[in-house]
């Protein structure tokens, strides 16, 4: 497995590769890599012939109180991780070579990035669609590997890659959970022992919200508050939960069997968790 930190060298590498008539798979990561990540990694290997890993903490996507500065960072390990489960390459570049000191050309969807997330972090999804954007024109991948974990992301990428005529298809990958259903994050690491176990009734929530919509429930604002009194305790605090069209991420105004998600973002103590089920 190559490591591979320039852009340039990078650029060269994909030419080559394609010279020779290979596919090539992009997984955009932020490292701290779990098997969330690396379940991507296993698509990303079935659609191409060639798999790049890339491992950036993109400064754009944290807004200026967050947590850019402690987001962990154990590139050794994650090379490892990669090498282990099959990836060709590991893109890891400094963020002074993707951010020229006078930076100024962003990529912005306006449409779903307003919602759910996009309301308490407003330049987020700017960062995220103008890092793949410039990933995508270094790897030039053919197939790039998303995780359903964070839903709104890939439907923010979806959109760009179909309204900017991307030339690059986007796969989903199921979310990954550990054994009490709590899914795999990065950000779990914040989280101690008992934080990790109570963390697990954000998933139970998700699961008592598909349950009641299962039953015949198609109350948009019943689901959602069984799933918001599910959630509650001394430590969290929910910032939305949602349902959304499950392919957009948009608002829906009525449940449609099988098309809708439930999103939701909770404080849990001082961690910022995601998750979501399709209902
Ligand atoms: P991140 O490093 O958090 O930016 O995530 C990189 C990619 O891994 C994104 O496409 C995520 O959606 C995906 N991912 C993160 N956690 C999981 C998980 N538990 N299951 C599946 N995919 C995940």
């Amino acid at each position: 497995m190559k490591i591979i930190n320039s852009p340039d060298e990078m650029r060269e590498f994909v030419r080559t590769t394609k010279a020779c008539g290979k596919s090539i798979a992009l997984v955009p990561t932020m490292g701290a890599l779990h098997e969330g990540h690396l379940s991507l990694v296993d698509a990303a290997r079935k659609c191409a012939d060639v798999v790049v890993v890339s491992v950036f903490v993109n400064p754009t996507q944290f807004g200026p109180n967050e947590d850019f500065e402690k987001y962990p960072r154990q590139f050794d390990e994650d090379a490892a991780k990669c090498e282990a489960r099959g990836a060709d390459v590991v893109f890891a570049p400094a963020a002074a070579d993707i951010y020229s000191k006078d930076f100024s050309t962003y990529v912005n969807e306006e449409q779903i990035s307003g919602y759910l997330c996009g309301r308490t972090r407003p330049k987020h999804f700017r960062g995220v669609t103008t890092v793949v954007t410039i990933l995508f024109n270094i790897v030039k991948p053919d197939i790039a590997v998303f995780g359903e974990k964070d839903a709104q992301q890939v439907s923010v990428i979806e959109r760009m890659v179909r309204d900017l005529f991307m030339d690059v298809k986007i796969v989903r990958a199921p979310i990954v959970r550990d054994e009490n259903g709590l899914a795999l994050s990065s950000r779990n690491r914040y989280l101690d022992k008992l934080e990790r176990i109570g963390a697990a009734r954000v998933h139970n929530a998700l699961e008592a919200g598909k349950k009641l919509a299962e039953s015949g429930c198609d109350n948009i604002d019943r689901i959602k508050a069984l799933v918001i009194n599910t959630v509650a305790n001394a430590k969290t605090r929910v910032i939305y939960a949602e349902v959304v069209d499950a392919e957009t991420s948009l608002p829906v105004q009525s449940y449609e069997r099988g098309k809708c998600r439930i999103s939701i973002a909770v404080w849990y103590g001082q961690t910022r968790l995601i998750d979501n089920i399709r209902i």
